[in-house]
C-alpha cells in the first residue's frame, strides 16, 4: 500500500489511524509474528463510495493529469467495462455497486505519484 501510494509509512499509518478513528476502517490483525494487520472498509466506509467516485470523476475533469486519470474504476468480472461517474458501467449499463467495482491503475498513475513525492 505505502509503494502504491508513494507516501513516507509514517504518513501512511497516521491517516490510516485517522480512518480507523473515523470508523471509516477497520484494522484486523491477520499475523502475530511479525504482527501484521489489514484494514476493511466499515459500513460507513463503503458508504462513502458514491461520493468517492464523484470525486474522482470531478479531479479527472477539472485537475486533469496530463497522461489521463491515475485510477480507473472498473465492473469486476467478465464484463471489465469502465465505471462512469454515475456508477454506471460503460460497457453492459449496469447501475453498480461498491462491491461490483474495483479500482485499477490509470495512465496518469506514474505522474501522481511523482507530484505526491514532490509535496
Ligand atoms: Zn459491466
Amino acid at each position: 500500500m505505502q509503494r502504491n501510494l508513494g507516501v513516507a509509512r509514517n504518513v501512511l499509518s497516521s491517516r490510516l489511524q485517522g480512518l480507523v478513528d473515523e470508523g471509516i476502517l477497520e484494522r484486523r490483525l491477520y499475523s502475530e509474528r511479525p504482527e501484521r494487520y489489514e484494514y476493511f472498509l466499515t459500513e460507513k466506509g463503503l458508504d462513502l463510495w458514491p461520493t468517492i467516485v464523484s470525486l474522482m470523476h470531478w479531479g479527472d475533469k477539472h485537475l486533469p493529469l496530463p497522461d489521463g486519470p491515475p485510477v480507473i474504476l472498473i465492473h469486476k468480472g467478465e464484463c471489465g467495462g469502465v465505471v462512469n461517474d454515475r456508477r454506471i458501467c460503460e460497457r453492459c449499463g449496469k447501475e453498480l455497486e461498491v462491491r461490483e467495482s474495483r479500482a485499477t491503475e490509470g495512465p496518469g498513475l506514474a505522474a501522481a505519484r511523482r507530484e505526491l513525492e514532490a509535496v
